[in-house]
Parts: C-alpha cells; sequence; structure tokens
C-alpha cells in the first residue's frame, strides 16, 4: 500500500499559548472546520444532560491528546479535490511555565508552530518562555493574534509587543476588519482581500475584492511593507520589486515559505477564535508557509553498535525509526504510546526493536486520533505520528526502529525529580485507587516518580516543581476520583561521604539455644566517575550511585553469606546518617570476616553489613547534598540589580547575563530549597514582567550551617 500523502503535504504543527490566551478555543475551530463533523458548544434539544457531558469529556480529552490528526484543503480552494488535501498533525504544547519537560518534548516532535496570543494583553511573560524553547529548537512559527473582538483588544498594539518583545522578523499578514466590537474579518494583505466568515460556525470562507474604505491607506502601506521584508531574502526578486515590478503572488508566497522556514520571518496574522473569525486562514498559512517533514534536516542519532553518529532521511526508503514521545491514556482504547516516525515505515502486527532498552515488542494495533473518532491505520509512513496501542515495555523516550539496522536517536532529556511530597489516601477507598492512579500518571509524565516510604508506610511523589506535583494532585482528583491528603514540600536531599574509611563489625548473639554470628570487615570510599570503556569485574556489581566489591578471599564469609551483607550495606544507605537522606556515590568493598558453623545466619550477615557500613560511614565525613537549579530568569533592564542581588541572597552564584528579546536574561546557580515561593516574589518585584524557569542542574554539597539547620528540622 502506498501512502495516502506524500511527504510534502504533511504538516506536523503544534499551537503554543500563553494560558488563556485562547488555544482551547481555536484548537476546537480547528477540529470543527477540518473535520466538520461535531458542533462545538451547543446543546441539542433531546440530547440527555449526559450525552452531552459524555461529548464534552471526549472532546476535552481529544484537544489534550498528545497529537490530533487531521486534514485540510485551503480555504479558496475546492475541497473535492483530493489532490489539494493535506494531511495535518497538531501536537500538543502546555502553556503552562511548570511543564517546561512537556514544553520541550513537544519541540521535538513538531515542525512547526502557531503561537497563539491575546488581542488585549499582546505577549505575556510565558509567551516569551515558550518563544525562547522555539528558539532553541529552531521551530518556525507564525502568530495568530486572537481575541480581537474583545473591549479592549488592539491588532497593532499586540503586533508592536511581538515586535518589541519577541522578535523584530515578525510582519503583518493581515490586518483586521474592526476591532472590538466591531470586529467583522480581516484583509490579507498579500492579495488586498477583505475575508468574512459566515454560515455555521463562520465555517464558509467568502474572500471580497472591495476593501473597506477607511482601511485602503493603511492596506497600502503594510502591504509595501510586508513585500519588503518578503523580497529581502531573494536577490533576484529585491532587484525586480527596486526597479518598480512587484513579483507575480506566487512567487511572494515561495520566498516567503523558505523564509519562515529558515526562521528569518515570522508572519502575524489576526482574528477571533471565539467569534469564528480568521481561523480557516490560519490553517492555509500552515500549508503555504510552515515546513513539511522533508523541508527539514535529517534525524541524528548513534547506532547502537558501534557507538557512531548516524543519520535517517526522512524518507519511506530509509530504514524505520520512530521515537516514542507521549504515553497517555484514552477512555475508548487504553493505553496508547504515541510515536513520531522519522524514516521508514511501519505495520500494524508487526514486530518492532527498542534499540534503547534492546527488546523487541509486537506493534499490535496503531490508530490515529482524530475530531470525533480513533482510526485504527494499518501502516505509518516516514514523518507521521500516530499512537500504538498494546506496547508494554516501550517509555517515553525510547527509540522503535528496524533490527537490522538498529540506531538510536538523541533521548528527550527529561530533568530529575527534585521536590517531594507526602500524600496520604483519605479514605480506603482512595488507598485502593490512589496507587492505580499514581502508577498511570506516572506513567505518563517521566518527571514524576512515586515511591513509598519503608519505615512509614506511606507515599511519597516527587516531581519538578510545587506547581508540577499540585497539578498532579488536582488531576489524581479529577481523572481518579481520589481523594488526599498531602504535606509540604521538601527538598529531596541526599548524602554521601567524602573521604575513605574502614569498619570491623562484629554481629554475635549467644543466648542458650541457637546464636547469632556475622563478622564483616569493609571499606567504603568516594565512587569515582564511571569510566564507561572499563570493563566491569565479575565481583563487582556497579550502579549509578553504587559500587560493591567482594574482594573476600578463601571464603573467610562463604558466598552463601554475601548477597546479605550487601542487602544490609544498602538498606544502611538508603536510612541515610547526616540527616536521614539517602546516601549516594559510594563503592563498598568487602574485604574480610569470618562465620560460626551453627550460629551464622544470613539476617546476622546483614545485619553486620548495615552496621559495619554505619560505622565506616561515620567516619568518612559524611555530608548532606542538595540540589542546585540552573534558573534563568529574564526581567527588563530596570529590575537587574534588585533581581541579581535577591539571587545572590539566596545562596545563588550569578553565573551570566545576556540581552534577550528587549530584556535582560540572568543565569545563575542556586540551591533548590531556596526557590519555593520565588515565583511570586519575583512577581512582585517586577510588576508581573519578570519571568523565570529552572531546571535541575545537579547535586552540591550543604554548606556546614545550613546542614545543621536541616538535621535539626528533621528531628
Ligand atoms: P487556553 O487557556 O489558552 O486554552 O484558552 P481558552 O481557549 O480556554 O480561552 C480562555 C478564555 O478566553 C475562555 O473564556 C474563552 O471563551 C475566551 N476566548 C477564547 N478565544 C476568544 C476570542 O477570540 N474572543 C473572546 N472574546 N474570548 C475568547
Amino acid at each position: 500500500m502506498a501512502r495516502q500523502y506524500p511527504l510534502d503535504k504533511v504538516r506536523n504543527f503544534g499551537i503554543i499559548a500563553h494560558i488563556d490566551a485562547g488555544k482551547t478555543t481555536t484548537s476546537e475551530r480547528v477540529l470543527f472546520y477540518t473535520g466538520m463533523s461535531h458542533k462545538i458548544g451547543e446543546v441539542h434539544e433531546g440530547d440527555t444532560v449526559t450525552d452531552w457531558m459524555e461529548q464534552e469529556r471526549e472532546r476535552g480529552i481529544t484537544i489534550t491528546s498528545a497529537a490530533i490528526s487531521a486534514t485540510w484543503v485551503k480555504s479558496y480552494e475546492d475541497d473535492k479535490d483530493q489532490s489539494k488535501r493535506f494531511a495535518f498533525n497538531i501536537i500538543d504544547t502546555p502553556g503552562h511555565i511548570d511543564f517546561t519537560a512537556e514544553v520541550q518534548r513537544s519541540m521535538r516532535v513538531l515542525d512547526g508552530a502557531v503561537v497563539v496570543f491575546d488581542g488585549v494583553a499582546g505577549v505575556e511573560p510565558q509567551s516569551e518562555t515558550n518563544w525562547r524553547y522555539a528558539d532553541e529548537g529552531n521551530v518556525p512559527r507564525m502568530c495568530f493574534i486572537n481575541k480581537l473582538d474583545r473591549t479592549g483588544a488592539s491588532f497593532e498594539r499586540s503586533y508592536k509587543s511581538i515586535l518589541d518583545r519577541l522578535t523584530k522578523n515578525a510582519v503583518r499578514m493581515q490586518i483586521p476588519i474592526g476591532e472590538e466590537d466591531q470586529h467583522q474579518g480581516v484583509i490579507d494583505l498579500l492579495t488586498k482581500k477583505a475575508v468574512y466568515f459566515e454560515g455555521e460556525m463562520g465555517k464558509n470562507v467568502r474572500f471580497d475584492e472591495t476593501i473597506p474604505e477607511n482601511l485602503k491607506a493603511d492596506v497600502e502601506k503594510y502591504r509595501a511593507e510586508l513585500i519588503e521584508k518578503i523580497v529581502e531574502n531573494d536577490e533576484a526578486l529585491m532587484n525586480a520589486y527596486l526597479e518598480g515590478n512587484e513579483p507575480p503572488l506566487e512567487d511572494l508566497k515561495a520566498t516567503l515559505r523558505k523564509a519562515v522556514i529558515a526562521n528569518h520571518v515570522v508572519p502575524v496574522f489576526c482574528g477571533s477564535a471565539l467569534k469564528n473569525k480568521g481561523v480557516q486562514l490560519v490553517l492555509d498559512a500552515v500549508v503555504d508557509y510552515l515546513p513539511s517533514p522533508i523541508d527539514l534536516p535529517p534525524v541524528k542519532g548513534t547506532d547502537p553498535n558501534t557507538g557512531e553518529e548516524i543519520e535517517r532521511k526522512p524518507s519511506d526508503d530509509e530504514p524505520f525509526s520512530a521515537l516514542a514521545f507521549k504515553l497517555q491514556t484514552d477512555p475508548f482504547v487504553g493505553a496508547l504510546t504515541f510515536f513520531r516516525v522519522y524514516s521508514g515505515k511501519v505495520e500494524a502486527g508487526s514486530y518492532v526493536y527498542n534499540a534503547t532498552t534492546g527488546e523487541k515488542e509486537r506493534l499490535s494495533r496503531i490508530v490515529r486520533l482524530q475530531a470525533d473518532k480513533r482510526e485504527e491505520i494499518k501502516e505509518v509512513w516516514a514523518g507521521e505520528i500516530a499512537a500504538a496501542v498494546g506496547l508494554k515495555d516501550t517509555k517515553t523516550s525510547h527509540t522503535l526502529c528496524d533490527e537490522a539496522k538498529p540506531i538510536i536517536l538523541e533521548e528527550i532529556h527529561f530533568p530529575e525529580p527534585v521536590v517531594s511530597v507526602r500524600v496520604e489516601p483519605k479514605t480506603k477507598q482512595d488507598q485502593e485507587k490512589m496507587g492505580m492512579a499514581l502508577k498511570k500518571l506516572a506513567d505518563e509524565d517521566p518527571t514524576f516518580r512515586v515511591a513509598g516510604d519503608q519505615e512509614t508506610g506511606e507515599t511519597i511523589i516527587s516531581g519538578m516543581g510545587e506547581l508540577h506535583l499540585e497539578i498532579l494532585i488536582d488531576r489524581m482528583k479529577r481523572e481518579f476520583n481520589v481523594e488526599a491528603n498531602t504535606g509540604k514540600p521538601q527538598v529531596a536531599y541526599r548524602e554521601t561521604i567524602q573521604k575513605e574509611a574502614d569498619a570491623n563489625h562484629k554481629y554475635v548473639k549467644q543466648t542458650g539455644g541457637k546464636g547469632q554470628y556475622g563478622h564483616v570487615v569493609l571499606t567504603i570510599r568516594p565512587l569515582q566517575p564511571i569510566d564507561e570503556n572499563a570493563k566491569v569485574k565479575k565481583n563487582v556489581t556497579r550502579e549509578d550511585h553504587f559500587e560493591f566489591i567482594n574482594s573476600i578471599k578463601g571464603g573467610v564469609i562463604p558466598n552463601e553469606y554475601i548477597p546479605a551483607v550487601e542487602k544490609g550495606v544498602r538498606e544502611a544507605m538508603e536510612r541515610g546518617i547526616v540527616a536521614g537522606y539517602k546516601m549516594v556515590d559510594i563503592s563498598v568493598d568487602l574485604t574480610d570476616g569470618s562465620y560460626h558453623e551453627v550460629d551464622s545466619s544470613e539476617i546476622a550477615f546483614k545485619l553486620a553489613g548495615l552496621n559495619a557500613f554505619k560505622e565506616a560511614a561515620e567516619r568518612a565525613k559524611p555530608v548532606l547534598l542538595e540540589p542546585i537549579m540552573k534558573v534563568e530568569v529574564v526581567v527588563p533592564e530596570k529590575f537587574m540589580g534588585d533581581i541579581t542581588g535577591s539571587l545572590t541572597a539566596k545562596r545563588g552564584t550569578i553565573e551570566s547575563m545576556e540581552d534577550r528579546s528587549m530584556s535582560k536574561a540572568i543565569h545563575a546557580m542556586v540551591p533548590l530549597s531556596e526557590m519555593f515561593g520565588y515565583t511570586t516574589q519575583l512577581r512582585s518585584m517586577t510588576e508581573g514582567r519578570g519571568q523565570m524557569v529552572m531546571e535541575f542542574d545537579h547535586y552540591a554539597v550543604v554548606p556546614q550551617n545550613v546542614s545543621e539547620e536541616i538535621k535539626a528540622n528533621r528531628k
């Protein structure tokens, strides 16, 4: 079977917006115009309330799906002509700053983006952050200034805020016909046509040659600006234009397309999603100006056998490679694994090789999520996005590929969770559901972890920040009906040692009958960074943060008791020694000991191992480690002094400063414990203009005085 849509007719894009700018409303319109299948926000007579709620629920889920597929024929072309039809995969990008991992993840799989703005507020602080992520990923984009029907809306002011705060490359493609309650439609500057949206939900797009009298002068002026901006990107067009020949429309559009893909121009559109104005023209522009997968460079990865860097071109003829980018539970189909195919193709029912785990898995079914249904498909081709049903061991960021031609695509980097809270189910019923709910949420979100506290039996969840955990707890309530009490957010401290030390411990109990006897001699050392190439010796168990060496000679401790010693050591490390936090980066060398024919047992050796480790650790200069965050604050220049001062006061070190879209960006390393509540503080220090993102960077030794305080609080 051949692919349904040629690669150049595929568009993978995201709709990015500051919360409340209208992403949901715009997405709903997109689904309606492309799917034409279900009504938006209308309750039909005769429908029962539950029916309606079901639909609402499903629509909500569709909109927040990792990817929705749709097709589109440009609004001025014949939609019966299948050769004009384009395939869209719309990738969800959360608007919230605290989900940096989510935003970064979606930037990895989308090829272009539509950034939505509120026409009253213009550029808002979080728009700048998202814009920056798109900059980092080199994502071509366009802007949609929404809500022009609102009181106080201004296209010009919003457009200027984009120029001032985001990019000088922005250019008007349209101007609105009327604003606030007079907003009627838009003028397309390139074609000099007035565009109106009529009929049910504005689904009929009417192009009108007549431009309202009061807008004629503006149209001429802004059209000339637009054309200059376009021809700047092509010398031949530029020369022709300077000689007074306006290039033909097709040439202008082709040049603009190249310039947008190269990130030299950002076209700006406008309208009102709620009042059904303008959205279709944005979709036309997605086709005209955003890249298809073949407009982009080949994807890079490594050959798992040789470690060499290799590439895969976006082509059906290359070996199959795909990246799993999101796990999500669909109420109709169950657990879904969304993946993007970078090269080759894959069929439902076939086995795929997970190059990350080295295991094969059956891709039993493949589905596409659409506006109103889940479509079962037989195969997925290069450049496309779909979801697999029934993949059990494939997680976010894993590479699926052809076993004969393996590749590991660059992983999506997810930071370590550094904040934790205790959660306690409210009732017995909640308790049963909570475990399942937390597991599902953790499967979907690689920055969210669940653990049990062995001593108290409580559940501890960890994530990237206070808000991240709050939202997950809220989802647990809303989606899984689990009520829980939560504790205060805590920093996930760790402990380690700073020098070598040894211990000799005999665990002996002789009270009549059978006694207990275990004798362990060990040396502990700070764990050196792993030499990736060195072969691990047979007598060593090595993990990320722990190493256990068995140097016992001549059976002074019989082999059967060695695992018990290691178990005791691990338990002691879990319990910590400074303030009860998990110990990491320690190498333990079991060098000597003795046993007793009758009294020795696993439990005796476990306790001997545990106690020996504790004694050694006491003498090995144990310290607390704390997570240090890489913080980036972007503020208008006048607040710079106050902000650097506040970060220094928080034990932070300023690493660098730079100009960033009309503001100053400050990079600093600050301990996480000092950053709780800083977002609020920052807001009040900068009249709401300052914005911040932070990410875990590394663990560092806690200064003595701070360490004393932490210890005192743990008591
Ligand atoms: P999101 O948070 O970005 O997904 O934004 P929503 O789509 O949920 O919109 C937030 C609010 O703005 C809702 O009350 C919408 O009805 C409203 N809204 C969205 N688009 C428009 C628009 O074009 N005009 C007006 N007046 N309100 C809008």
